[in-house]
């Protein structure tokens, strides 16, 4: 998974919301729902909601 947005580079924790294409391209919600409306500007695919990892993953670091 992809740690920043591809446009804005706008950081994207792996328990954040974030928007992919079937290809990967990464976007922050939102570059993909007020810039792109849901097409990925690379590949013309839909934008979809990112999968996100539960909390309890090892590397998942609280202050
Ligand atoms: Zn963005
Ligand atoms: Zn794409």
């Amino acid at each position: 998974m992809k740690p920043q947005c591809e446009r804005c580079s706008a950081p994207l924790e792996p328990n954040a919301q974030a928007y992919i294409c079937s290809f990967e391209c990464t976007f922050c919600p939102t570059c993909s729902t007020q810039v792109f409306r849901y097409v990925c500007p690379n590949c013309q695919g839909e934008l979809v909601l990112r999968p996100r990892r539960r909390p309890q993953e090892p590397n998942y670091a609280v202050a």
